[in-house]
């Protein structure tokens, strides 16, 4: 049986000591009765703030990403061993923004790619998160002009293959299926065809890792809000939801999180 889980990415939403902390304490007041398990990504600075706000309560600490190496010349990336070190269980990892697509159409087309993650680094990030207990989660979905080509299964697919690629066992792996035009844009997928393409994403998994797969969790990300969550809740492939907008504010993800 696959527990539930929620997990709030926070982007640059909640971006001061005093909004993370009020948000925090909040989601995890939200938390404290819900069935399910429930993850904060916040930005990087504000991490130890947060595991203060979460402390003693069942929420869980998680990192908007990760860099592949431990340590070494590489200015302005996170280690893996840091974010354990500070108390991280999950880190996000292939998020569409820092494949560099921007889904929300706000940027420049010149700076779409100036994150530039490839599925290459998408999956040193994930060996390296696992080689230090971190449990990845990993984020694949197709661009618009990818659906209307008709090549979602394909890709999400190719992806989901690229990033498990030497990895030797998937326990505490996650996958979410974030559609990169849903993400920040108010128009989420159809709960049947994202039930259909997280079935999709767990028949690869149980072609590379067997019954193991059947206990990968494997999340819906894109628009989710407090009036939708049921539908994909309710949808038997969906095992919880990678948040974004809608994680940032206690009041918002408190209804998500207590969905039922
Ligand atoms: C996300 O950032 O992973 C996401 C799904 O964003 P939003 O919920 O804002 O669409």
């Amino acid at each position: 049986m696959r527990r539930s889980l929620m997990a709030g990415n926070w982007k640059l939403y909640n971006v001061t000591t005093e909004e993370c902390e009020r948000e925090a304490k909040g989601i995890a007041e939200a938390a404290k009765d819900a069935d399910c398990e429930v993850v904060l990504c916040p930005p990087f600075p504000f991490l130890p703030i947060v595991r203060e706000a979460i402390e003693g309560t069942n929420v869980k600490l998680g990192a908007q990403g990760v860099f592949w190496e431990e340590r070494g010349g590489f200015t302005s990336q996170v280690s893996p061993l840091s974010l354990k070190d500070l108390g991280c269980e999950y880190v996000i990892i292939g998020h569409s923004e820092t494949r560099g697509r921007f889904g929300v159409g706000s940027v420049k087309e010149e700076l779409l790619s100036y994150f530039s993650e490839s599925d290459e680094t998408v999956n040193l990030k994930v060996l390296s998160a696992l080689k230090v207990g971190l449990k990845p989660i990993i984020c694949v979905g197709e661009t618009i002009s990818e659906r209307k080509a008709g090549k979602q299964d394909e890709v999400v697919s190719y992806q989901v293959e690229r990033a498990l690629a030497n990895v030797g066992d998937i326990e505490g792996i996650v996958i979410a299926y974030e559609p990169v035009w849903a993400i920040g844009t108010g128009e989420f997928c159809d709960p049947n065809e994202a039930n259909r393409i997280i079935g999709l994403i767990r028949n690869k998994a149980r072609e590379l890792f067997g019954d193991k797969a059947d206990e990968m969790r494997i999340l819906y990300g894109g628009s989710v809000d407090p009036g939708n969550i049921k539908s994909f809740m309710e949808k038997e492939e969906i095992d919880g939801a990678l948040v974004g907008r809608a994680s940032a504010k206690a009041e918002s993800f408190g209804k998500i999180i207590k969905y039922r």
